[in-house]
């Protein structure tokens, strides 16, 4: 007797192979069946009425390190069939920690990842020290859904070093701890590194975060810690990129620490570069032979933001912006009315090359009943039709909105065509969710169900199947952890992650996301009445412990199922056609 059937299903089985319409049975938390039915009967029955079931999604770019301690669901990923998220990344973290370093690893958090403080403060219960008792701690808390942890720079390095971290590259004393600390966790279960080198990451108390004080040597040298260990890998966010050429500084980075550390990295960020549909092959060709080592985060979306001008968490990361921030708006008024504050502004936008932000940029909601004239429209069209520069409109508009004005922003990777390109791309990793951050401004943690339909059909037109293999993309370099809890034991066994929902495969066996095409009639991607609804303008905003926090809305997953626990279920709704399945097979 099996612990649960899921019958009646049409089975995408993430292998790349059409789907099929047939049951799968669990028992033990493993599958134990998939194809026609054979007369078995389980304890739970649930008739999927011809429902796609698939894997469910790995996200491989999220911060939920502190939102696990108090919340084992990490919502909202699981809402979008995300059934294994890597934590950690972009080099902040909250372990190892010492009692006397949490206050700057949670400001840390605060100034990179906009993670409200005292969220964290009133959640985090700091049952730790060790990157290994963290994961401890988390694992007796239990969870909600599969969890994989990098070990962030930062944290290790004030670890380490204390206040001198803020001040100097390290010691070779200070190395080789570290490096003996980082193969310690990846024994504990850790599933690699991850660390920034971008200029634009300030952390506690307006410093550099600590990270970026790491001289090249200390950097390579903390890596060999994942060569020790034989496994792990890299996340790294990188100085160049994003819709700019790799430096060459940068790539020489890249093959430094794949070289010393023996394993892959995955770097951020590559974006769609609008005009320019060859800018992806350029990178490639930049890359050469590195690719297969030093792998591209892409995302399916455009990377969307919003705020106001109260709590102005967009800009979080600016120089000039940095006085705004902690003051009542009567001084934040002060600032934004005055026109070296606008000019400051204006200049590092253009520095950071983000002076095409103005177009981009649209008003979601304004407070006051005459300005909604506004409501929709870009800070470029205001502007020339007051015949200003954007940046005046944009203060100009908020002031005379007692800072209520609430605004949205794709900064970067709009272009559909260019995203088409990358997420199609074998040579990139779909992430970049950064679940668990920016918590009342982004949420990307819906792209999974947001998925350009990838060659899929439009509505009415003839299905076709099978085949891409977008999401499953380079992910296979990463190692999967254990189920549910984050890789102890297992962290090592060699080969590729793999999710394919067959009879009598090795019982390690994880998921991996699958839904990269879809099956005859199932759409993924924003088409109304298809999988998906995680459109990036339908955020609504809700309570996370009392602060405001922006989430994509999906249609169209029904159940979540994880280890033969169900994670979600609810009533289908009409357009209703896929079922996200973490559960292994064996
Ligand atoms: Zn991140």
């Amino acid at each position: 007797m099996l612990d649960l059937l899921i019958r009646n299903a049409r089975i995408v089985d993430g292998t790349g192979a059409p789907s099929f319409m047939g049951d799968l049975g669990v028992q033990d938390g493993l599958i134990r069946s998939v194809g026609a039915p054979d007369g078995r009967t389980a304890e739970r029955v649930i008739d999927a009425e011809g429902l796609a079931l698939a894997p469910g999604f790995v996200d491989p770019h999220t911060h939920y390190d502190a939102q696990i301690a108090w919340d084992p669901l990490l919502t909202c990923s699981p809402w979008h069939g995300v059934t294994t998220v890597v934590m950690g990344n972009c080099g902040v973290g909250v372990a190892p920690v010492k009692a006397g370093t949490r206050e700057i690893l949670m400001q840390d958090l605060v100034n990179v990842e906009a993670i409200p403080y005292d969220v964290m403060k009133a959640g985090i219960d700091w049952q730790w020290e060790s990157y290994g008792e963290y994961l401890d701690a988390i694992d007796r808390r239990g969870l909600g859904i599969n969890v994989a942890g990098l070990v962030a720079f930062t944290p290790l390095r004030h670890y380490v070093m204390g206040e001198a971290s803020f001040e100097r590259a390290a010691t070779e004393g200070e190395i080789d701890t570290m490096r003996r600390l980082l193969r310690e966790a990846v024994e504990a279960g850790a599933f690699g590194f991850t660390t920034t080198t971008s200029r634009n990451h300030v952390g506690y108390q307006g410093r550099p975060l600590a990270c970026r004080n790491a001289s090249r040597d200390e950097l390579t040298g903390v890596v060999r810690g994942l060569h020790d260990a034989g496994r792990g890998t890299i996340e790294i966010i990188l100085n160049s990129g994003g819709m700019h050429a790799v430096s060459d500084e940068d790539l020489e980075l890249l093959r430094q620490i794949t070289r010393a550390s023996g394993r892959p990295v995955t770097w951020l960020a590559l974006f769609a570069h609008p005009g320019q549909p060859d800018f992806h092959d350029q990178t490639f060709a930049r890359l050469g032979d590195l690719v297969k080592q030093a792998i591209p985060q892409v995302t399916p979306r455009p990377i969307m933001s919003q705020g106001d001008l109260k709590n102005p968490t967009m800009f979080g990361s600016f120089v000039s912006w940095q006085k705004v921030f902690n003051r009542p708006p009567a001084e934040q008024m002060v600032l934004y009315r005055d026109p070296a504050f606008r000019e400051a502004f204006r200049q590092e936008l253009e520095s950071r090359k983000r002076g095409h932000m103005w177009g981009q940029m649209r008003v979601l909601e304004v407070g006051k009943p005459e300005l909604a004239e506004h409501v929709g429209r870009t800070l470029e069209e205001i502007a020339a039709g007051q015949g200003k520069r954007p940046v005046d409109a944009y203060f100009d508009l908020g002031l005379a909105d007692d800072l209520n004005t609430r605004f949205q922003s794709s900064t970067f990777n709009f272009d559909p065509a260019g995203i088409e390109r990358l997420v199609t791309d074998d040579r990139c990793l779909i992430g970049l969710s950064d679940g668990g951050a920016h918590v009342d401004f982004i949420c990307d943690v819906g792209y999974a169900t947001a998925l350009r339909p990838l060659g899929a059909p439009a509505p009415g037109a003839e299905p076709r199947e099978g085949g891409a293999q977008a999401h499953a993309g380079p992910g296979h370099h990463l190692r999967h952890p254990g189920p549910g809890r984050p890789g102890r034991g297992q962290g090592g066994r060699p080969g590729p992650l793999r999710s394919r929902h067959r009879d009598g495969e090795d019982a390690a066996v994880r998921l991996r996301s699958a839904v990269q095409r879809p099956p005859a009639g199932l759409g993924v991607g924003g088409h109304q009445g298809h999988v998906g609804g995680g459109r990036p303008a339908l955020r609504r905003r809700q309570a996370h412990r009392g602060h405001a926090r922006a989430h994509p809305t999906q249609r169209g997953i029904g159940h979540r199922f994880l280890n033969a626990g169900i994670t979600w279920a609810e009533k289908r709704s009409s357009c209703s056609r896929m079922t996200a399945c973490g559960v292994p097979t064996g």
